[in-house]
């Protein structure tokens, strides 16, 4: 066991997270680079020609990073419930990585920012761009750019807050942000790590593990999943696990 900077145990026989090519880096730190920056370019937009704030800009603020908490829950749970690993680029890019993660969650903090962001951050240039065409000119546009951009910005860091929530201590603004309730803590994180890992999906601001829980909402779903589909849930986590301590066992 060896302990990472963050102080958590490094388990070394436990599956870790693919190392990244040269070229993916480069792919990842671009993404990154254009993302923040558009942005970036999107609040100085709105910053420079709202002048006056209606109670419906005010709301979208939120409002945005709601969504953007509901949808990384909704990911997470879809990537941790169903499809295969092996199945070509998201098996390997999006479930691969939460099957680690469950089972050795210790490894997310290994990974660097542009590991940790440069999927989602590719993800959001899109919507990013698509955000400039938004026009300034009326309250209720003014509060759909506000909106895509707080969504935006919450998406974007959605990886990141994550990589936070296991910290054991995270920056000092970090905690804060942690404390007051604005992105997910640690506290409330932990909770999904218990198998079979079916609490909290969600994990940029949090705000939704709660209400989603009190209405099973994810069981519900995946109930009707398995009622339209005859899919059963989690099966392919299920022997991915057994595959590492069999593993594990015979070595
Ligand atoms: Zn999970
Ligand atoms: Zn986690």
């Amino acid at each position: 066991m060896t302990p990472n900077s963050q102080g958590a145990a490094q388990t070394p026989d436990l599956p870790v997270h693919l190392t990244i090519p040269l070229a993916t880096r480069i792919f990842y730190a671009t993404s990154c680079l254009i993302a923040f920056l558009l942005l970036a370019g999107l609040g100085y937009r709105i910053v420079l020609n709202v002048k006056t704030w209606s109670w419906l800009a005010i709301v979208a603020v939120p409002g945005g990073m709601l969504l953007a908490d509901f949808l990384s829950g909704l990911i997470h749970w879809s990537a941790d419930t169903w499809g295969s690993e092996s199945m070509p680029v998201l098996g390997k890019r999006l479930l691969h990585p939460f099957r680690v993660h469950h089972i050795n969650p210790a490894d997310f903090l290994r990974r660097q920012f542009i590991d940790t962001n440069g999927d989602v951050a590719f993800m959001a240039i899109p919507v990013l761009l698509a955000a400039f065409q938004i026009p300034l000119t009326s309250n209720t546009s003014i509060a759909a750019a506000v909106f895509v951009t707080s969504f935006s910005a919450v998406g974007l860091m959605t990886n990141q807050i994550h990589q936070w929530a296991h910290m054991r201590k995270a920056p000092g603004p970090i905690r804060w942000l942690q404390r007051f309730g604005i992105i997910l803590s640690h506290e409330a994180h932990e909770q999904h790590h218990y198998p079979p890992y079916v609490q909290n999906y969600c994990i940029a601001t949090g705000w939704c593990n709660r209400p989603l829980m009190a209405i099973r909402f994810f069981s519900r779903l995946e109930a009707l999943i398995t009622w339209l589909t005859g899919l059963q849930p989690r099966h392919d986590e299920v022997q991915f696990a057994q595959a590492v301590f069999s593993e594990k066992q015979t070595s």
